[in-house]
């Protein structure tokens, strides 16, 4: 082949270099090119061809990187999928896909970190002595005899850690002449599966792994649909042994870094040094290590990771599970690509000719419904293990406690009397709210003046000590006295978890409470000590945003209080209904996971609305069903896919200009599909104006054609010279 198109790190299509003078390139090679006029950048070779470019002189390939291929052809198609999916380039997608330390760069000197396989020793023994010392050596020295008749038996080499002899022995030996130490990479030896080492499951979980067994002969993806606590992770372990044992690849995906430490524990019980961990916070060095051990060796793997373990190069995947599927951490909100860690999961699965298992205690409505459409296999599995029983969930209106004065702080007395009973019991309680600092907004409650940040359109939340901006950072110290009047006292409005924690330890002075937000658990560490510590039970109760309702599993924990559903059912969302479904059950999921039951109180405003109904089993496929009505009614997803292109600039007249240009462009394309430019809740973000127009294209019509129309003219803007500066971002299937 004459030509290659070469992967660069830009965020630009692929370039085309000639290669004629380099013998046997490959695909997924790594090479070095010339690039402008001082520049050099590695890259990746995506396609060989002949076909040499229409336009601008053609530069050669400088050199090969390594004598092997750092990409597969499938982690290839997998790219050039995504880059085509969600509107990006392979360029983009190389930049968030490999470990750094192999990731093609600029560069002016050092080109490459080269990489080695691990070494290990061994001792090799180079000669036996005569019958007639080997004798004198049996009896005067019998452990220098034995080293050398244990290597001889076992084909004159040993792994030194495998040998017990000690330094002094080895030492003689090698002066002596008889054995030499030698280094050599290793292939790690992977354990065995053993099928004993798997939990025994229970009758419904037995049923609920053969339904999906027999489902997965037919459909390529099983939706495994399990209430909290029912023991999903050990149904998950039977398949992950069986694809093992036929020495595939299996992939297990959780949303959150932070969920991987305990998972990896759970499995290496099981699978050994065969489960391997693998996401953004590991070193550079780890993930590249990881990244090249699996390039250069085969046998079955267990990877669990977050999102960027799709990226891996597997050679033999045989699974991919996705852990609480409909957790909307699983999308990249930034840079390019923003892809959808699920979606994409079963589409590598499918690459792969391999199966996929969504599991979730409350499934995304996208999922769902593709279950009940027969594109799953839909599996539930509708008790908790052990027999412990469901959460008793109590809906408790906000507004009649406060008619009849049974309301004390931001606690409902239907809350305060069970936490003083847990309390009084010794057993531990959870209060989760989905604000983190003290109150979103103070105010004067004479002239009406609110503090908002200067850089962007939001109030500052009020903080113990400071007033801070949750979309910047900026902060001022608290104020004492209104700035505008200066006459009086501000007036906090709300309550996030610091006020929370305030008010709660001022009832109840005796309890010991932490609280975990991202301000407390700003590090790894901190987070751990948090929950460790509560897990011990230095503590009685847990004050918490959403970092509480995810993966957590306490076994002193009896109650649990929602201190405001409103805030989630009010969410300016299609989506807030589904997601204030998942947040409750989710976070009522970890209440009473052994043998005591649990309760849940959830505050409201509103008790009649139907999400509080669809809180038990039961209410789950009227309210699922219910809400998928509505998706089709006004045409959201699952029933259409949605491009939202976000445009930011600091004028908002040049970017209203942009955006109502675009607008009227998409229009006269799609019609009454386009929705906006509408200007989104907050609407101004470090000093940026932000502006969005959405795509909403129906089930049936071309979505791909429907992207590359979107895409011509989101580029003619970017070109045009009246709206530089304008940053436009495309989001596909924006959550
Ligand atoms: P889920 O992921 O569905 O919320 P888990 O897999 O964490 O549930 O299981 C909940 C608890 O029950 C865990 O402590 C788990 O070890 C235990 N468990 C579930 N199934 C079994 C089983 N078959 N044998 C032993 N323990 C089990
Ligand atoms: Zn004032
Ligand atoms: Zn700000």
């Amino acid at each position: 082949m004459n030509f290659a198109d070469i992967i660069l790190p830009l965020a630009q299509p692929c370039y085309t270099f000639a290669v004629s003078h380099i013998a046997d390139l490959k695909v997924g090679e790594a090479v070095a090119v010339q690039f402008g006029q001082r520049n050099v950048y590695t890259g990746i070779v995506l396609r060989l061809h002949n076909n040499p470019p229409k336009r601008g002189k053609i530069k050669p390939v400088l050199h090969r990187l390594y004598d092997f291929a750092i990409l597969t052809p499938k982690q290839i198609e997998f790219w050039s999928w995504m880059a085509s999916y969600y509107l990006s380039t392979v360029g983009e997608v190389m930049r968030i896909a490999l470990p750094s330390l192999i990731k093609p760069h600029a560069t002016s000197e050092e080109l490459y970190i080269p990489y080695s396989l691990p070494t290990e020793k061994f001792l090799r023994l180079k000669s036996m002595p005569d019958s007639e010392t080997f004798d004198r050596m049996s009896r005067r020295a019998p452990r220098r005899a034995a080293l050398l008749t244990m290597l001889q038996r076992n084909g004159g080499e040993i792994a030194r850690r495998e040998c017990s002899a000690d330094a002094a022995v080895i030492a003689t030996l090698t002066k002596a002449g008889y054995i030499e130490t030698v280094e050599r990479e290793c292939e790690p030896q992977v354990q065995p599966i053993s099928h004993s080492t798997l939990p025994i499951l229970s009758a419904e979980q037995t049923k609920a792994l053969e339904k999906i067994d027999s489902g997965l002969t037919v459909c390529n993806v099983a939706l495994l649909h399990g209430v909290t606590s029912s023991g999903k992770t050990e149904i998950y372990t039977h398949r992950i042994a069986h694809a093992l044992a036929r020495e595939q690849d299996v992939l297990l995906l959780v949303p959150e870094i932070s969920l991987t430490a305990q998972l990896v524990e759970r499995m290496q019980q099981m699978f050994g040094n065969r489960v391997i961990a693998y996401h953004s916070k590991l070193t550079p060095l780890r993930r590249t290590q990881v990244y090249m051990d699996m390039l250069r060796t085969d046998s079955g793997r267990l990877i669990v990771g977050a999102r960027s373990a799709l990226f891996l190069p597997y050679k033999n995947l045989g699974l991919v599970i996705v852990d609480e599927e409909h957790d909307s951490s699983y999308k990249q909100s930034e840079p390019n690509p923003r892809y959808h860690g699920r979606d994409a999961a079963v589409m590598l699965a499918s690459l792969h000719g391999a199966k996929a298992i969504l599991g979730s205690a409350t499934p995304s409505l996208e999922s769902f419904n593709n279950a009940m459409a027969g594109k799953y296999a839909g599996v539930t599995l509708m008790s908790r293990y052990g027999g412990s029983l469901p959460p008793k969930i109590i809906i408790s209106d906000t507004m009649r406690a406060v008619k009849r004065g049974e309301r004390k702080s931001h606690f409902n007395k239907e809350l305060l009397d069970r936490i003083a009973d847990r309390l009084q019991r010794g057993e531990q309680i959870m209060l989760f709210q989905n604000r983190r600092g003290y109150a979103p907004y103070v105010e004067c409650p004479r002239c009406g003046w609110t503090a908002r940040c200067p850089h962007c359109n939001v109030t500052l939340s009020r903080h113990i000590g400071s007033l801070r901006c949750h979309y910047c950072g900026y902060h001022i110290d608290n104020l004492n006295y209104c700035p505008e009047c200066k006459t009086s006292q501000l007036e906090t409005k709300g309550f996030g978890t610091e006020r929370v924690e305030e008010e709660i330890s001022a009832l109840f002075p005796s309890a010991r409470v932490l609280r975990l937000d991202s301000d407390t658990a700003s590090s790894d560490s901190a987070y751990n000590r948090i929950i460790n510590q509560f897990a011990a039970g230095e503590a009685d109760i847990l004050v918490g945003t959403q970092i509480i309702t995810k993966g957590l599993d306490f076994k002193g924990v009896t109650l649990i209080g929602v201190l405001n559903a409103d805030n989630l059912t009010n969410a300016p969302d299609f989506r807030a209904v589904e997601r204030a479904w998942q947040t409750m059950l989710q976070v009522a999921g970890r209440a009473g996971r052994r043998d005591k039951a649990g309760e849940v109180v959830i505050q409201t405003s509103d008790p009649s609305h139907p999400v509080f109904a669809a809180l038990s089993e039961l209410g789950y496929q009227h309210f699922a069903t219910a809400q998928l009505r509505e998706r089709q009614m006004f045409n959201y997803p699952p029933f259409s896919r949605l491009i939202r292109i976000t445009l930011r600039h600091i004028s908002p007249e040049r970017l209203a200009k942009a955006a109502s240009q675009l607008g009227v462009e998409l229009r006269a394309k799609f019609g009454s599909r386009v929705l906006g430019p509408v200007t989104p809740l907050i609407d101004r973000i470090r000093e940026e104006y932000i502006v969005q127009i959405i795509v909403k294209i129906e089930n049936g019509a071309s979505f791909a054609r429907a992207k590359e129309i979107t895409s011509e003219h989101i580029t003619a803007l970017r070109r045009n010279a009246d709206y530089k500066g304008i940053t436009v971002i495309c989001d596909i299937d924006p959550v």
